[in-house]
């Protein structure tokens, strides 16, 4: 059981995945890509993945 206030994303063991550039935790704003195992950060989106964000 648990709070289901906002859109919640489960990583199991991982816990809460941060943003490995701003360290900002992840939220729903944030693009899931590569079958959701990536993220694009909405904070500071990397130079990298500004093509497709
Ligand atoms: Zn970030």
């Amino acid at each position: 059981m648990r709070c289901t206030t906002n859109q919640v994303v489960d990583f199991g063991e991982s816990g809460p995945v941060r943003c490995s550039h701003c360290k900002g935790y992840i939220n729903p704003f944030m693009k899931f890509i590569d079958q959701e195992r990536k993220f694009i950060c909405n904070l500071c989106v990397p130079p990298e993945f500004r093509s497709i964000a």
